[in-house]
């Protein structure tokens, strides 16, 4: 049996990278960039730097770019359609998308609705969009989505809550920008959240029923370079050596999940996300610990071998003292990293515990559980969730 393995045309990975855009460009025959971005990139000077080296490069190859930059975290159809219509009316050959995993699935859905129009709950799983948008030329500067190596792109309906996962090799970014230097200002909360959600992709691609050969490699090595390093990029963002680890983990571990899958975590996460605007990482966080207690017993070796590349277990420790030592360091790294309860993040119980069953509903449609190594009923989903309270 075979894997389909979907990449980025062109990775540009290191200190500075970001500013081969130029070359990059000219490399892919585009001349005519929107820059899709938000505020806080323009307000770090980050939007200015590439402009900077694209005007400089302009004088030879006469490049063209205009900046859109109101995208929000945790995307909508409404946050995005100034965006499309931009995109729509100008001349533009391609995207270049700045910022986090807001950005850049921003960037794609842009991409793909500014081409071929509709509305994106029209692309939404399980359709698989194949078909190329503008192309993407993706810059993170969060070390977490590995959205610049994805074939997802999330957006949420606002009308019904929805986060609506949309599939296929036409949201995969053309060339990645792979810049660390980018991310040394990412403040403490996001660095947490944004690592954790990069250390659940490399877990959840390795224990996936979609994982094969190729994203198992691309997990393991994610998993050695974001576990050490996570805790010191929180303590100190300054940290260059580790934040230039993170970074490459986290885009090693959305090749990984990209081509394999996601699983139970992020099933159950996109629901409390939609409904009580928990940021992305931060609702993975919560729920790592117990998914992954409930996990186990169906894929006890596969977790051990997570922990042993994580380096919490020796080669010469049990499957089931490597998954203790697990199930222990997930829960120590959230109190490290001071992750906070859902009551702690200010969700009213009662609120929370209405909406169990609908989440639990909206998390089984988005076919992550089903790649679970355990796969839980509706019921169980929402047991689940009722456990987060305790
Ligand atoms: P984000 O993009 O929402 O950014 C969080 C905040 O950090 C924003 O206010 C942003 O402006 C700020 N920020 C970003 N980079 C910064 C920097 N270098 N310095 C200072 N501040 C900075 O956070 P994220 O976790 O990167 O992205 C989350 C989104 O990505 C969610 O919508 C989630 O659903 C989606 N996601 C997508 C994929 C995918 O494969 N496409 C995978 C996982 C998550």
């Amino acid at each position: 049996m075979s894997s389909q393995i979907i990449l980025p045309r062109i990775m540009q990975v290191g200190a500075q990278a970001s500013l081969a855009v130029p070359d990059i460009l000219a490399g892919m025959g585009c001349s005519r960039a929107l820059i899709v971005t938000d505020n806080v990139m323009v307000k770090l000077g980050y939007v200015a730097n590439i402009t900077k080296v694209l005007e400089q490069k302009s004088t030879t190859v006469d490049v063209y770019f205009d900046v859109f930059s109101d995208t929000v975290p945790e995307p909508t159809v409404a946050s995005i359609q100034a965006g499309v219509e931009m995109a729509g009316a100008g001349d533009y050959d391609c995207i270049i998308a700045l910022g986090g995993g807001s950005s850049i699935d921003s960037a794609k859905a842009i991409s793909i609705l500014a081409k071929y129009g509709g509305e994106m709950r029209d692309y939404r799983f399980p359709r698989i969009v194949n078909e190329p948008g503008l192309p993407v030329i993706a810059i993170p500067t969060t070390a977490g989505t590995g959205s610049e190596a994805t074939r997802v792109t999330i957006i949420t309906d606002q009308t019904s809550d929805e986060k609506m996962l949309c599939m296929g090799a036409g949201f995969m970014p053309v060339a990645a920008l792979v810049d660390y230097t980018l991310t040394i200002s990412v403040p403490a909360r996001t660095t947490a959240d944004t690592g954790i959600d990069a250390l659940t992709h490399a877990i959840e691609a390795y224990v996936s029923k979609k994982a094969n050969a190729y994203s198992d490699t691309q997990a393991i090595a994610a998993m050695k370079l974001i576990a050490p390093n996570l805790r010191k990029v929180y303590h100190n963002g300054e940290d260059q050596q580790a934040r230039k680890q993170m970074m490459l983990g986290s885009t090693l571990a959305g090749i990984a999940f990209s081509n394999a899958s996601v699983a139970l975590v992020h099933g159950m996460s996109r629901p409390i996300g939609a409904f009580f605007h928990v940021p992305h990482g931060l609702s993975n966080a919560m729920l790592l610990p117990g998914v992954t207690e409930y996990s186990v017993p169906a894929a006890p070796g596969r977790y051990a071998d997570c922990a042993r590349a994580m380096g919490i277990a020796s080669p010469g420790d049990s499957d089931q003292q490597a998954n203790e030592q697990l199930l222990t360091e997930l829960k120590a790294l959230n109190n490290e990293l001071s992750v906070p309860t859902p009551a702690q993040f200010g969700i009213d119980k009662h609120e929370f515990f209405s909406v169990c069953q609908t989440m639990a509903e909206q998390a089984l449609a988005s076919g992550s559980p089903g790649n679970n190594p355990r796969v839980p009923s509706a019921g169980e989903l929402v047991s689940m969730y009722q456990a987060l309270w305790d």
